[in-house]
């Protein structure tokens, strides 16, 4: 018995050594800055780095658009994202008015980032009403959960 506790330990300090992502679960450097298989911040120090933060930015808007969320998430995205398309918007209609030949280039340039953030909206919030959906479908079927 005192051996088999010793291996355990072995086994036991030698994970200490790693830190688990909380995203993947992937065993990380306690050191890293991000997961090296998810790209998830894993220590202050990524939202504090300049370079880092836009990565760590980046890596919350990645998963807000490419998995199922939340409404709190859903909510923030489009507080984040809907309130400046509003405003771009209506910033280039009264351009068009004012200015109609004028400064093409940055016209274009709100334009697209008008259709970039309506992308990102609809994204999230066809994954948030498809999770609700697969949810409700779970809840209609309670047959599956007590079948054991
Ligand atoms: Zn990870």
């Amino acid at each position: 018995m005192v051996s088999v506790d010793n291996n355990e330990m072995a086994v036991f300090e030698g994970k200490q050594d790693e830190a688990l992502c909380p995203h993947c679960l992937a065993a990380n450097d306690p050191k890293a800055h991000f997961c090296y298989k998810c790209g998830t911040p894993m220590s202050s120090y990524a939202t504090i780095d300049p370079i880092g933060s836009i990565w760590a930015t980046g890596d919350t808007y990645r998963k807000a658009t490419s998995r199922p969320t939340r409404p709190i998430i859903l909510v923030g995205m489009w507080l984040i994202f809907g309130v400046p398309v509003l405003c771009y918007v209506f910033l280039v209609a009264v351009w068009k008015v004012l200015r109609p030949l004028e400064g093409f280039i940055w016209f274009g340039v709100l334009v697209g980032v008008i259709v970039l953030y309506v992308a990102i909206l609809l994204k999230t919030t066809k994954n948030y009403f498809r999770q609700m959906k697969f949810e409700k479908s779970q809840a209609r079927a309670p047959e599956n959960d007590s079948s054991e």
